[in-house]
């Protein structure tokens, strides 16, 4: 079997989206990429996640085709490959409907950086690309929802490196990481932000965004030169 660590690491990352409650039934995927071997790992289509084996992943190269497996990939195959390709340093991705990112993907807005579990890992609101367009629904959709994210990146100047989650608007979030694990651990964080941020709405629909040095400080904590957070 080709890159059996890697399917490890794809399936658990597939059943951690579960453990945290970011998926529902089969919907949601997550991937994993060789960069050496250039072959992604991803989840089998509509296969129930308490019966998925290492062996039922799918393999396929950067063009989306078939290296090892007998069932059908993910059918957001082709959104997983724009990312890999356009991020070359990102080694995981990962793709949910979870409940309190997608509502903020429908209901079209940035995540305001509301508090500092915000900006312990962005010191920017969580992006929200606008709906695609007709001509992109109508035809390579899968393919076409990558670009939404690349044009949203490249237009808003973002980095791919820093910023690790976007929501796709009337749609849902799309994460990325590292690894897959770190791209599943940034599903689980956007959720909860997701889910604090609409929350602190409905206490105080004014309520005002974080300070920029309390946004310094917690962010630079974790990621500045002089990072003093873990171990
Ligand atoms: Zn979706």
């Amino acid at each position: 079997m080709l890159l059996p660590r890697l399917r490890e690491e794809v399936l658990e990352a597939n059943l951690e989206l579960v453990r945290r409650g970011l998926v529902l039934y089969t919907f949601g995927n997550a991937s994993g990429i060789s960069r050496d071997q250039k072959l992604v790992v991803i989840k089998p289509s509509g296969v129930p996640y308490d019966k998925m084996k290492p062996e039922h992943l799918v393999i396929t190269n950067l063009e989306g085709r078939i290296a090892e497996g007998n069932l059908r990939p993910s059918s957001d195959l082709p959104t997983h490959l724009v990312l890999y390709k356009a991020f070359p340093e990102i080694g995981g991705v990962v793709h949910t409907h979870s409940e309190y990112a997608t509502a903020w993907a429908q209901a079209q807005r940035d995540i305001p950086v509301y508090g500092t579990t915000h900006a312990d890992h962005h010191t920017v609101s969580i992006p929200c690309a606008p709906p695609m367009e007709d001509e992109m629904i109508k035809g390579d959709y899968e393919h076409q929802t990558g670009f939404q994210v690349l044009n949203y990146f490249r237009d808003h100047e973002l980095n791919y490196e820093e910023v690790e989650m976007i929501l796709v608007g009337s749609h849902a979030p799309f994460t990325w990481g590292k690894t897959p694990e770190k791209a599943v651990y940034n599903s689980a964080v956007l959720e909860s932000i997701a889910k604090m941020a609409y929350l602190t709405e409905q206490i105080n629909s004014n309520a005002p965004t974080l300070k920029d040095a309390l946004i310094k400080k917690h962010y630079e904590r974790k990621h500045g030169p002089d990072s003093y957070y873990g171990q």
